[in-house]
């Protein structure tokens, strides 16, 4: 941790226990005082901040500035229990306007380009979050929102986007329709930034291929700011994360203790600069690990590496802990196996069965499939699983996060 960090994180402590009642009350019921923090090896006695906790500060718990210094409001999608709504002031505002024009010019993001941006509007982070970066960057938004491929295509066309920012699994939908179709060359686009999913190494190649763009991976929370906390920059070798304002650290998901450098585990972050929801060693429960060592590109930005999944999309089978990240690492060393896949597990006759739906790619000549994946799966991972083999486009595709493992064991 560098010395401007750690009196950050320290100025960052005085604000959370004067001004927040969510941290003031945390602190009162934990040991550790914040007076005890006198260097960075300290930091790993303060607690941890759950997802559970901001569910439970619903609606506005959070808070941490008076009634009139918070400007806007926004929030994780509900879908398991109660949403987190996170309130921000003018500065949270412009200092996420910031990290995301940063991400855009690490991406190479002039005022000449016309951004297409095809994340929603409205509660959720995404769509306002990417205007926003476009608008400081100077570059022309083409603010579309999610949906209607139909007319993304056309505007694509008719305006000449030079980028398109959008999931990975939308990405994927616009790619295959470009394709389809046969309008590649009426399409201008040079660079896609694409994020807020976990997605493999054939999925981006494909979406490169298929479109012939430049593509740029972004991360991103709504529990921190939304997307525009990392991107990957032309080398690829990870994604610069702006550590002036967040502080990253490793952790592993089932004993908590901080991870050395390098090693993959849960991502934990605190915001050292917001106001308006300032969390404190906020547990993400993505899985990545931090790159140690500088970027070939000059960068002065620290770096973490792709995401490779959730430590809740951690599935247990047969006693195995499996990773979706895994799974897409595995697939892309096989010939004919394309990036979308569907894994599911099911308990038949007192064991666990898991199957592994694959599509294949359109011309692969690869006849043993199947027996290949059982095959390189056992070796890999070490237990024996069933495989379907499907053609492509059979697979089910969404406009948001793909649902990539099925677990029917315990509905
Ligand atoms: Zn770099």
């Amino acid at each position: 941790m560098r010395r401007e960090q750690f009196e950050s994180f320290k100025e960052l402590l005085e604000r959370l226990s004067e001004n927040s009642p969510f941290y003031k009350n945390k602190f009162k019921t934990t040991e550790v005082s914040i007076d005890d923090i006198k260097s960075p090896e300290d930091i790993s006695e303060l607690p941890f901040t759950t997802k559970d906790e901001l569910r439970d500060a619903y609606p506005l718990g959070l808070q941490a500035v008076p009634d009139e210094e918070v400007v806007r409001i926004h929030s994780s999608s509900g879908t398991t229990g109660k949403p987190v709504i996170i309130p921000y002031t003018r500065k949270d505002i412009e200092d996420w306007s910031v990290m995301m024009a940063r991400c855009f010019q690490l991406a190479g993001i002039t005022p000449l380009d016309r951004v297409q941006i095809t994340p929603g509007y409205g509660l959720w982070t995404a769509g306002i979050g990417f205007q926003a970066g476009v608008e400081k960057v100077g570059a022309m938004a083409v603010p579309m929102g999610p949906g209607n491929t139909e007319k993304q295509l056309q505007m694509m066309m008719d305006l000449k986007s030079t980028v398109f920012v959008a999931t990975s699994s939308y990405a994927l939908v616009l790619a295959e329709e470009v394709e389809k179709r046969g309008i590649r060359p009426q399409i201008h686009l040079k660079k896609g930034v694409i994020g807020s999913e976990r997605w493999g190494e054939k999925m981006r190649s494909r979406i490169k291929n298929e479109l012939d763009i430049d593509i740029y991976d972004i991360y991103g929370l709504t529990e921190i700011y939304g997307p525009g906390i990392s991107l990957d920059c032309d080398c690829h070798t990870g994604l610069h994360y702006w550590d002036d304002f967040l502080y990253f650290e490793i952790i592993d998901p089932v004993t908590c203790k901080p991870l050395k450098e390098g090693e993959y585990g849960e991502l934990v972050i605190t915001t050292l600069k917001k106001e308006g929801a300032p969390l404190l060693r906020y547990r993400t429960r993505d899985l990545t690990r931090l790159i140690p060592g500088e970027c070939p590109c000059g960068s002065p930005y620290p770096r973490h590496d792709v995401i490779i999944g959730r430590t809740d999309d951690m599935v247990k089978v047969k006693g195995v802990n499996i990773y979706p990240g895994q799974i897409d690492e595995l697939l892309r060393d096989i010939e004919g196996a394309s990036s979308e896949y569907q894994v599911m597990i099911r308990h038949i006759n007192g064991k666990d069965e898991m199957t592994l739906r694959v599509e294949k790619e359109k011309d692969s000549q690869n006849n043993n499939l199947r027996d290949i994946i059982i095959d390189r799966f056992k070796k890999k991972v070490g237990i024996h699983i069933e495989a379907e083999v499907l053609d492509i486009g059979e697979l089910p595709r969404s406009e948001k996060k793909s649902a990539r493992i099925l677990d029917c064991r315990y509905q």
